[in-house]
């Protein structure tokens, strides 16, 4: 691959140290090779020299808790499953990865999906057939019994490879399970700790799967390399995740202070999903939501009131985990189609309880890859990282609204390729050069 350099920028490297003016890099192939001040920065004879002066470098966003396979047909994914086959929601979710892409996110994490999705789109967008962020693939979720994705149907009972969830009721069940999805190659498990705020079979103040489950997934995945995320809401089943060796926690905002300690001391990464959760105070969303429950009005406002206990609880959760330390990392938990919420939304939120602007790119970059797995790899501007670079007009590190306009981002490289080139006009096309 070719080299490029690009010079006379302003620098965000994604660590959180502060915007460095007049910096450069060099991409040799898929990685960084150097980043340097301009003065002192080597541009190999036969690189490509971009001027970015009055532009800002920074990383690709990284959106470690995606699902590819949801979109805006209904918010209910027992009702999709219903209705939709997994061929015609795999198509769907080629469109949220071109999506995903247009944000500015490089990479992602798939936080399961139905059947196999989230690895056949990784699968495509490697081999360049289709436009899209480098995804880290989940399965299906395990959960136990009337557990949070366990939507086998009242009146059948039967197990369905092409659900959200997969239903694992003890420690040799999660190791079946685990293997089995080793077989159809995702890079990561999901599992589920905790109920879902709202959820008419279990809350989100219950613990789904035990200490003993989740510990069997972790062990299980590692003999294949693999790690394990799991879905958290409440403080115990959030404790045994992070206690089991979990790497991330998608939600988590009933974490207690035991919690948030034991995530820093393990370096556990907090996803919180605090525009989601707010999207889910709403009676119109309640009641699609809830669809195929057929619940009361009564039942309906304890669903809303729900929700807005925990959107409330996790702003003070957000502004909590930076106090303390515990690692926290921005993600969307939607394939960026839902309106209105995407990476750069959950970004603003963050921004809106007072967290620095530099801050949250850490989260949605450095941090956000090691949700995944990545940090050795991707997530900043470094020597030896892939080449996942951002160039902006506006500086972010001062407001990440900058980013929510995408014509912002003037162009964008994705393992040293040139995937994003407003300059020249050029669609967002994975075989561009
Ligand atoms: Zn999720």
């Amino acid at each position: 691959m070719a080299k490029c350099a690009i010079v006379n920028a302003r620098l965000i490297d994604g660590t959180g140290e502060e915007p460095k003016d007049g910096w450069g890099l060099v991409i040799d192939g898929a990685s960084i090779q150097t980043v340097e001040p301009v003065g002192s920065l080597r541009v190999p004879a036969d690189a490509q020299v971009i001027d970015a002066a009055g532009l800002t470098l920074m990383p690709g966003l990284i959106d470690p808790h995606t699902h590819l396979s949801y979109h805006v047909s209904t918010y209910a994914l027992n009702m999709r499953e219903m209705t939709e086959t997994l061929e015609t929601n795999t198509i769907k979710a080629t469109e949220n990865a071109r999506t995903i892409l247009e944000t500015g996110c490089t990479a992602i994490g798939d936080g399961a999906c139905r059947g196999n999705i989230a690895v056949a789109i990784r699968d495509a967008v490697s081999q360049g057939l289709i436009p899209g962020p480098k995804v880290v693939a989940a399965g299906q979720m395990m959960c136990g019994s009337g557990g949070v994705v366990d939507h086998t149907y009242t009146w059948g009972y039967q197990e369905n490879p092409a659900f959200f969830g997969t239903v694992v009721n003890s420690p040799q069940e999660v190791r079946t399970a685990v293997r089995k999805q080793m077989r159809q190659g995702v890079d990561m498990v999901k599992v589920s700790a905790s109920g879902l705020p709202g959820d008419p079979y279990m809350d989100g103040r219950t613990q789904d799967l035990s200490f003993e489950e989740l510990e069997a997934a972790v062990k299980e995945a590692a003999k294949f390399g693999k790690r394990v995320h799991a879905h958290a809401h409440d403080a115990e089943g959030l404790k045994a995740a992070v206690r089991a060796g979990v790497i991330s926690l998608h939600s988590g905002e009933y974490v207690d202070d035991e919690g948030l300690e034991l995530m820093k001391e393990r370096g556990c990464v907090f996803v919180p999903t605090i525009s989601w959760l707010h999207f889910r105070v709403s009676e119109e969303y309640a009641r699609e939501f809830t669809r195929a429950f057929k619940l009361s009005d009564q039942e309906i406002k304890w669903f809303v009131d729900e929700c807005r206990d925990a959107y409330e609880t996790c702003r003070e959760a957000i502004v909590k985990a930076f106090r303390v330390g515990a690692p926290t990392a921005v993600g969307s938990d939607g394939a960026h189609v839902f309106p209105p919420y995407d990476v750069v939304l959950e970004m603003e939120y963050f921004q809106e309880l007072g967290i620095p602007p530099l801050q949250i790119i850490n989260a949605a970059t450095q941090v956000a890859a090691q949700a995944i797995g990545r940090r050795d790899i991707w997530g900043t501007l470094e020597p030896g990282k892939a080449a996942d670079i951002l160039v902006v007009d506006g500086d972010p590190s001062k407001n990440v609204s900058v980013l929510r306009d995408k014509s912002n981002i003037v162009m964008m490289f994705q393992d040293g390729r040139v995937v994003k080139d407003i300059r020249s006009q050029a669609a967002v096309n994975p075989n561009s050069s």
